[in-house]
């Protein structure tokens, strides 16, 4: 998930003002939410996928992690020990290079919950989906998804298509694992 040898941009004001945008779209009042640091991108798909509000903003510089953290309520999720000296308590620090170990240590530290939320959010970019009616994405996906799908949900933001397809079911089977943990 991690671009190698990216050259790390300056960041500015309006990146995190975007930022800023995404939580209107995407809170749900009092819930756990995250923001993950440049090294954790698997790791925000897949609390996205459970349905927790996860920001992954690879551009920002570590101080404005912990300002959109601090701010927004957020626990930043980093690799970065340096990170974690930082006196805050909303700095959770992971050690494996692994995403699911990541997400393992994720669901115990915090008490983490399959349920309603599972696959609501777009992975792409965090806002909660929309259902769709199917005569709504016909042209919109591939003929073949069209014709054997029924359940369509819509990102308003990135305008990305999702439904319940074969990707899906082999996920499904992944998050029975990650129930053994919660
Ligand atoms: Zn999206």
């Amino acid at each position: 998930m991690r671009r190698k040898n990216k050259p790390r941009r300056t960041p500015h004001l309006s990146a995190t003002k975007r930022y800023f945008k995404v939580k209107g779209a995407g809170s749900r009042g009092k819930e756990l939410k995250f923001i993950c640091d440049r090294m954790l991108g698997t790791l925000a798909r897949y609390l996205r996928i459970l349905g927790y509000d996860t920001l992954y903003p690879e551009e920002l510089r570590d101080a404005e992690l912990l300002f959109l953290a601090y701010t927004q309520g957020r626990t930043l999720l980093t690799r970065d020990t340096r990170m974690g000296a930082r006196i805050s308590p909303n700095v959770f620090v992971l050690k494996s290079t692994a995403p699911e170990e990541q997400l393992k240590k994720v669901v115990k530290k915090f008490k983490l919950k399959t349920g309603d939320n599972l696959f609501t959010r777009c992975l792409e970019c965090n806002t909660l989906l929309v259902e769709v009616k199917k005569k709504e994405v016909k042209g919109e996906v591939p003929p073949y998804v069209f014709k054997h799908h029924s359940k369509f949900a819509k990102c308003p933001e990135c305008k990305k298509y999702y439904w319940s397809g074969t990707h899906m079911e082999r996920m499904e089977e992944r998050i029975k694992r990650w129930e053994e943990w919660m």
